[in-house]
């Protein structure tokens, strides 16, 4: 805004909230949505935590080369990157999807990168559900 190139401080969902990241992460509505399907797709059931928090949260949560663990990194940075393009979208192209669309794109991208990982012998049932969850390999 002081550069010039946007004319407004409010978040650009439109919720009237003012744009600074631990608003856009994910105290926001439509990225708590978001955030918390996708949470969701990983069966974990709870509210999205202020950004800081969060990010210590999943840290503590994703090492380990499980599906659970490698699942918790690979969504939360494909979250957070869709969520970065929809802003830039809506700053700079004025498109208005709504959040289905870009929970969408998360899970097709996450599919992509862990398709191939995901072993269908020996696979536990936790390891199981998340496949369905996330379409990989359900067959
Ligand atoms: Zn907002």
């Amino acid at each position: 805004m002081s550069l010039g190139i946007v004319d407004t401080d409010e978040c650009v969902f439109n919720c009237g909230d003012k744009k600074i990241y631990a608003h856009l992460f994910f105290a926001c509505p439509y990225s708590s949505y978001i955030w918390s399907s996708v949470l969701n797709l990983c069966s974990i059931y709870r509210h999205p935590l202020p950004w800081l928090e969060e990010i210590q949260r999943m840290v503590e949560h994703s090492k380990g080369k499980q599906l659970p663990h490698r699942l918790r990194k690979v969504a939360f940075g494909t979250a957070i990157y869709h969520i970065w393009l929809e802003r830039n979208r809506r700053c700079f192209q004025n498109s208005y999807p709504p959040p289905q669309e870009i929970i969408r794109k998360i899970q097709g991208d996450v599919w992509a990168k862990l398709a191939g990982f995901v072993e269908r012998r020996n696979r536990s049932e936790r390891d199981h559900s998340l496949c369905i969850n996330w379409g990989i390999n359900t067959d």
